[in-house]
């Protein structure tokens, strides 16, 4: 039987990838989007077309009751749930002394509350009767070093860091591995809604080398991660970022 993953806003940008990879290695997808309709249908469709088993679903990660219906949903439709890529995130910046409370708030429920929802429910409804599985979480290099002008994105993508760490002491012996991704700056909207243009180039040469990471790359991460090869690895933060931070 294929295994199935659900990969959490995944209708455009590093989700997207991550999720062709798998559909490419014939895993049953559920494309968790939340405002991207249009686009989760395109690229559901393409990989559809061909032939691949992809599924869309629409849930926002900081709805407890969208996202348990999301995960009962994935189980019905494919029968399994063993891979779980909490991929959904947002950031705003801004200088910390003028970040309003609900621009606080969004962040810490779509980043981390998200995180919690998603994998608590895969857990209970799924992963922990069948002791089997990968989570992996996309956490940030700023929740490692820290950005100025980003401390609520910093601070949800370091509790993100300390989830990972405390989740794989405790399902070890349920042989489900808990990863965490520290991505550096890859091309995808989020670099580009965020910065003007001066300022990204200032960015990328200040990267050793001298280049973002592309959305593909850190797929082929993910992929890994959830791969047997990777059985023997949890609780680990692995870093692509062009040796920024090392
Ligand atoms: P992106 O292109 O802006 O995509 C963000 C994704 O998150 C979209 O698919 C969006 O879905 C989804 N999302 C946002 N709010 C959601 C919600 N409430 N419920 C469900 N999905 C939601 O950004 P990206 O670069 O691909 O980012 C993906 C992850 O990588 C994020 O966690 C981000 O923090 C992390 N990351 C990115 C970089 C970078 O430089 N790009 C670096 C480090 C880490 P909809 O459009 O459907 O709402």
């Amino acid at each position: 039987m294929s295994k199935t993953v659900l990969v959490t806003g995944a209708a455009r940008g590093i989700g997207k990838e991550i999720a062709k990879i798998f559909a490419k290695n014939k895993y049953n997808v559920l494309i968790n989007y939340n405002k991207s309709s249009k686009m989760a249908e395109i690229t559901a469709n393409k990989l559809i077309g061909q032939g691949y088993n992809v599924k869309i679903f629409k849930a926002d990660v900081s709805n407890r009751t969208e996202v348990n219906n999301m995960i009962t949903y994935c189980i019905k439709e494919f029968g399994s749930l063993d891979v779980v890529v909490n991929n959904a995130g947002i950031t705003n910046t801004s200088m910390f002394t003028e970040m309003t409370t609900k621009s606080w708030n969004d962040i810490m429920d779509i980043n981390l509350n998200g995180v919690f929802n998603v994998t608590q429910e895969a857990l209970k409804q799924y992963m922990i009767n069948h002791k089997n599985g990968a989570i992996i979480n996309i956490s940030s290099i700023d929740g490692i070093v820290g950005s100025s002008c980003e401390v609520a994105y910093s601070a949800s993508k370091s509790a993100i860091i300390g989830f990972t760490k405390a989740l794989a002491k405790e399902l070890a012996l349920s042989n489900i591995t808990v990863n965490a991704i520290a991505p550096g700056a890859i091309s995808t909207d989020m670099l580009y809604d965020n910065y003007e243009e001066d300022d990204l180039e200032c960015v990328r040469k200040e990267i050793p080398m001298q280049r973002f990471g592309t959305a593909e790359e850190i797929a082929e991460l993910v992929y890994f991660l959830a791969s047997e090869k990777a059985r023997y690895i949890t609780g680990q933060v692995i870093s692509p970022n062009g040796g920024s931070v090392v």
